[in-house]
């Protein structure tokens, strides 16, 4: 998280200085009133005064205040945006309209060349009571219009006019009509009472005003305008007291304006550049933090956690150390938030990061992938043993149930781990191992960790290839299909001949269907590959008969996504009809889990494929979870009994068990028996003794080409080997 503090209304949060400040300030109005009680004590008759210096200095002063009033003006008048903040624009113009003010003060001054009309004490204290009483009612205004007002940037034109009216106003007056005006200065005497009360009243403004804008502390811009108001009140009454105007009090009542104005001027700063920029900077701060951070679980990101995986190699290096980063996704997390929303998933997430926090110790960083995946780096590890300790500590945790939102939820996850430096010595490299063992455990078994291997890049890659080739297949010819036969036990003969299909990829070889029949389920080339399966099966079937070789079944497997196709059956009638095979020399094939997943659906699709007078059987039996009872609402004629059972039938008793009651099962539901996998004579005869009707396997003969599928039929193959099989 960010150390930055926050700039909220003209202050950092919690930032220490700002009573300090107060009280600095305070403390200055007091040090500067004590030389206006002086002033006012002293008798003014025997005022210092500075005689023929008088003039320049007072120029200097004067420049000073405009140069200040002009920054003022131009600080407020160049805005970003279509609205202003009122308050800037009211100090703008009325600055403006001080600063040419002031300037008519300075030039009127008696000793000054004639400004227009001839210059008198009078003329100055004109411009300089106008200019003084702008300002006073400007930070009147700041003090009582609410800050946070902005108007449209269009109106500022509106309130320059008022300033240049304004002014216009006092240079006519002061130049052309002095008369109009009450006499404020008379050789020899000094103030007139008209002056000394203009004074005193515009005192009064700058007072009231630096009391209302006190309920704005401790806003820094605040401060400051309590300071100029509070400043320029002392300033003017400074101004009450002098005969003569070189006289000191003349003289610290311009130094104090100076002051006064310097203030305010640092207030418009504030507001201007330095809050504008201050917030510019906490944004692009925060900026970095949401470019490094996740903003669900304040996580950091995968940017932050390579960046400290980078610099957790270097130490690791540095220190002869090893590392593991552990890359965990939760299993089926889509499931979650399909079932129960985004709402409640967001919320497991959460959860998952405090259950993965403690596990972890300090030397562990966790970070969030995306979505439903972490990244772990473990440090300073001595043995790979430490980073399988740690997931399986991890995966324990996710396994607790989740109760979430009134819901309780089962999750598991799966880790890949890779090390440094065994896997790889960079941190794109580690974090892409890691995934890749992740995916690899996802792929088999999930719930479980995995290292990283050599062999599980080959076997991405390949993928890679085959997910980007796979479209192309069918049209470039890339797809064969070899023949397995099916033996009937009683007599011997091949009975039927199973379609299994292959991949001939140019740079990948012969790539066998469990490698990619999923992968074309997934990405919908399973409709074409099967379709080109189907019909080149059947087509070559009708070759048999025409070629007068034996007449065998043949059977095409069907996998769960072509099962579900909407319109299979007339597909297959198609296909039926324009190779001219005999329906009943047609056999699909489906697994248990694929009739097994809807029951009423797959007797739908059953019902409507038996109608055509094909063979249909079930495959892989006895690996899915099949429900005996819906079993016999199946229209199907074979069962065959998944090769793992046949594998050890004739040494383990329960494989044994488990083959005679499937061979049972399907006798009473009026089926025929199939056993796959068949590789040894003495599972051969196990079969036959216990009155299994079928069997294919390596035994009889592996899958083969077309044309040797040919020469057996022409030969007439037989099963010969099976003791007593013409008995
Ligand atoms: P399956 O339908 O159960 O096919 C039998 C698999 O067992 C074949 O593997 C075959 O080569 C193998 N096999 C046969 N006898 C033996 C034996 O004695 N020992 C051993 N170890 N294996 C034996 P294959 O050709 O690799 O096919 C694997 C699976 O791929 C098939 O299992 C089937 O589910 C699927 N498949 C094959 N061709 C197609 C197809 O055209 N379409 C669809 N959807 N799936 C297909
Ligand atoms: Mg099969
Ligand atoms: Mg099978």
């Amino acid at each position: 998280m960010s150390s930055q503090l926050r700039y909220c209304n003209g202050a950092y949060e919690g930032e220490p200085a700002q009573s300090a400040r107060t009280w600095g300030m305070a403390a200055i109005v007091v040090l500067l009133t004590i030389p206006v009680l002086w002033l006012a004590s002293s008798d003014p008759a025997n005022a210092v005064q500075l005689g023929a210096g008088y003039l320049p200095l007072h120029s200097a002063m004067e420049i000073f205040s405009v140069a200040v009033a002009a920054m003022i003006f131009v600080l407020g008048w160049h805005n970003i945006g279509n609205r202003i903040s009122c308050i800037t624009l009211v100090f703008s113009a009325a600055f403006l309209a001080v600063g040419l003010l002031d300037l008519g003060h300075l030039l009127s001054l008696e000793g000054m060349p004639a400004f227009i009309t001839p210059n008198s004490q009078s003329k100055g204290v004109f411009f300089w009571l106008a200019a003084r009483l702008t300002g006073g009612l400007a930070l009147l205004m700041a003090a009582l219009l609410p800050w946070s007002l902005d108007i449209k940037v269009r109106l500022r034109y509106v309130a320059l006019a008022l300033a240049i009216g304004l002014v216009v106003l006092v240079y006519w007056l002061v130049l052309y009509h002095p008369r109009l005006l009450p006499v404020m200065f008379i050789d020899g005497q000094g103030l007139t009472s008209w002056k000394i009360q203009a004074e005193y009243a515009i005192a009064a403004i700058y007072l009231v005003a630096a009391w209302l804008l006190l309920r704005r502390l401790p806003d820094r811009k605040a401060a400051y305008l309590v300071m100029a108001a509070a400043i320029m009140a002392q300033s003017e009454v400074c101004f009450t007291f002098y005969r003569q105007p070189d006289d000191v009090s003349n003289i610290i009542g311009h130094i104090y304006k100076m002051i006064a104005y310097v203030y305010l001027y640092s207030a418009l700063v504030v507001r201007n550049i330095k809050e504008p920029r201050q917030q510019l900077h906490w944004f692009q701060q925060s900026r970095q933090e949401q470019l490094e951070h996740d903003t669900l679980t304040g996580l950091p990101n995968r940017v932050l956690a390579l960046q400290t995986l980078h610099g957790a190699i270097q130490d690791a290096r540095r220190n002869q150390h090893s590392l593991a980063v552990l890359f965990l996704g939760i299993d089926q997390f889509k499931k979650v938030n399909m079932t129960f929303g985004h709402s409640v998933g967001d919320d497991v997430i959460q959860a998952c990061v405090g259950r993965l926090s403690q596990v972890l110790s300090e030397d562990n960083v966790l970070a969030r992938q995306t979505g439903d995946e972490f990244i772990i780096l473990q440090r300073n590890i001595l043995d790979k043993r430490q980073a399988a300790l740690l997931a399986e500590g991890l995966l324990h945790r996710m396994r607790v149930p989740f109760h979430i939102q009134g819901h309780e939820i089962l999750l598991s996850a799966s880790i890949g781990i890779a090390v440094f430096p065994d896997d790889e010595t960079n941190e794109n490299g580690l974090l892409h191992k890691a995934h890749l063992a992740m995916s690899s455990v996802k792929k088999s078994t999930r719930n479980s960790y995995g290292f990283h291997t050599f062999d599980m890049e080959a076997g991405f890659r390949e993928r890679l290839i085959m997910e980007s080739t796979l479209h192309h297949a069918v049209d470039n010819g890339e797809l064969a299909l070899h023949y397995q036969p099916k033996v009937n036990f009683r007599t011997g003969a091949v009975v039927g001949v199973e379609a299994l299909v292959r991949w001939e990829h140019p740079v990948l070889g012969l790539v066998p269907p469990a490698n990619f029949i999923p992968l074309a389920e997934e990405n919908g080339c399973i409709g074409a590959i099967g379709m080109w399966v189907l019909k080149e099966a059947c087509k070559e079937a009708q070759q048999w008969s025409k070629q007068g070789l034996q007449r065998p079944r043949v059977s095409v497997n069907l996998s769960a996504r072509q099962f579900q196709q909407r319109y299979l059956a007339r597909h297959v009638q198609q296909v039926l009809h324009d190779t001219g095979l005999d329906p009943a020399r047609l056999e699909l094939e489906i697994t248990e889990s694929t009739v097994m997943q809807d029951i009423d659906a797959a007797v739908t699709i059953l019902d409507s494929l038996k109608k055509l007078g094909v063979v249909l059987s079930i495959d892989d039996f006895g690996t899915g979870y099949s429900s005996l009872s819906s079993l016999k609402r199946f229209p199907l004629n074979v069962l065959k009994i998944d090769r793992s059972f046949i594998k050890d039938v004739t040494h383990d008793t329960h494989d044994a068990a488990i083959t005679r009651a499937i061979i049972a099962l399907a006798r009473g539901l009026g089926m025929q028996v199939l056993a796959e996998g068949v590789e040894t004579l003495e599972q051969a005869m196990f079969l036959q003794a216990n009155g299994c009707d079928e069997m294919q396997g390596f035994y009889f003969s592996r899958p083969v080409l077309p044309v040797e599928i040919r020469d057996m039929l022409h030969a007439g193959a037989l099963l010969g080997r099976v003791v007593n099989w013409r008995d």
